[in-house]
């Protein structure tokens, strides 16, 4: 009968998996460190706490739509005019409205594999085609490889710099080859979202990319380096037609004003938070040698966490840190990504990898 009914849905929706979280660390263990979903282990800085704590007392209102404040003060940190910018609920919020503007049914949408889970769950939402150009052996983009899959379908390609899960970065010439390879006509979005954990200068910085070439797009992100993951809050640096795009496509006040008034106060306070950002690079380095000195082949990491092919081992691995207390993300059958975190996080990881590897010889 007509009651029986239910609504009919996207075609398109069928078989999408739903975004996984990292899984959080046990209430109930007696040590237990999160080290799954990259985020910022240093609780938010006093300034910027109350900066939030100060917006909250007007949460009855909606949010400045515009995200005037926080434009400008993009605009004057990077170096780019506020019609270059537009904000987002995260970045990856960002992404899946520059699907939105770009690609639909018939559509093509190039990435690399394995990347950024979020990319196929996306693209597959958008109706477009993905197209997966798989990781060199030495887990780096195979640009050339991307290049030639473009076809006249192609509206969008991913670029994840440096690269989650693997942690790889692009050198300069090598992604310069790569975009003048590209037609204009197709949007290159490089997604920057770990750009502030590199420290090696031929990894350019997209922001320099973009200025003379419309059809680049740099994402970033207030969620790693800036520890403002819980507030939701990205954006994206393009020319004026793209960025416009976005702006009307945003969710109508998708960024809340508590979000908008910490990613102000984390600008304003942005040598205290990237100190840190030091000190989680220098525990990236000590993580990676003592890897290596028990002798795992660690793909260098520009990122905050560390990536170890484990293969079939994986989910054994990821369990083993869990029983130990760090929770990891596991790619089944892939291998396992680890962020970099609180020292002691990070002690009873490399604990349980010098363990896993005695146990294995
Ligand atoms: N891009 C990449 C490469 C990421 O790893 C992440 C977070 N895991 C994001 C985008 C999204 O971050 P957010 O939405 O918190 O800005």
């Amino acid at each position: 009968s007509e009651s029986e009914k239910t609504p009919r849905l996207r075609g398109a929706l069928d078989g999408i998996p739903t975004y996984k979280p990292g899984r959080p660390a046990a209430a109930d263990g007696p040590v237990s460190y999160k080290l799954s979903s990259n985020e910022n282990p240093y609780p938010p800085l006093p300034g910027v706490l109350e900066s939030v704590t100060g917006a909250a007392a007007s949460f009855n209102r909606y949010p400045d739509m515009a995200c005037s404040t926080l434009m400008a003060a993009l605009a004057e940190r990077f170096g780019v005019p506020p019609e270059h910018l537009a904000t987002g609920t995260g970045s990856v919020g960002v992404a899946q409205q520059l699907l939105q503007v770009t690609a639909g049914p018939g559509d093509e949408v190039i990435y690399a594999w394995r990347s950024f889970e979020a990319y196929p769950i996306i693209t597959r939402i958008s109706g477009a085609t993905p197209v997966t150009v798989p990781l060199t052996e030495g887990e780096e983009h195979d640009l050339d490889a991307m290049a030639d899959a473009v076809t006249e379908r192609t509206r969008l390609i991913f670029v994840c710099n440096p690269n989650n899960p693997t942690g790889v970065a692009i050198p300069r010439e090598d992604l310069e080859r790569f975009l003048d390879r590209v037609p204009g006509d197709v949007l290159v979005v490089l997604d920057e979202a770990y750009r502030e954990f590199v420290r090696d200068e031929r990894v350019v910085d997209g922001i320099e990319l973009y200025r003379d070439r419309p059809n680049v797009c740099v994402l970033r992100t207030f969620s790693k380096a800036y520890g403002l993951a819980g507030l939701r809050v990205g954006f994206a640096v393009a020319h004026e037609p793209v960025a416009a795009a976005l702006r009307k496509t945003a969710v109508p006040f998708g960024v809340s004003q508590l979000a908008q008034e910490a990613a102000v106060a984390s600008l304003r306070s942005e040598d205290a938070l990237l100190e840190r950002v030091e000190a989680l690079v220098g525990e990236r380095t000590r993580v990676t040698r003592e890897l290596e000195a028990q002798g795992w082949t660690v793909p260098v990491s520009h990122a905050n966490f560390v990536w170890l092919r484990l293969g079939e081992r994986t989910d054994g691995f990821a369990a083993a840190c869990e029983e130990a207390g760090v929770t990891v993300r596991p790619f089944t059958g892939e291998g396992v990504r680890v962020s970099v975190g609180e020292t002691e996080a990070n002690d009873i990881f490399l604990q349980t990898a010098a363990a896993f590897r005695k146990n294995e010889l």
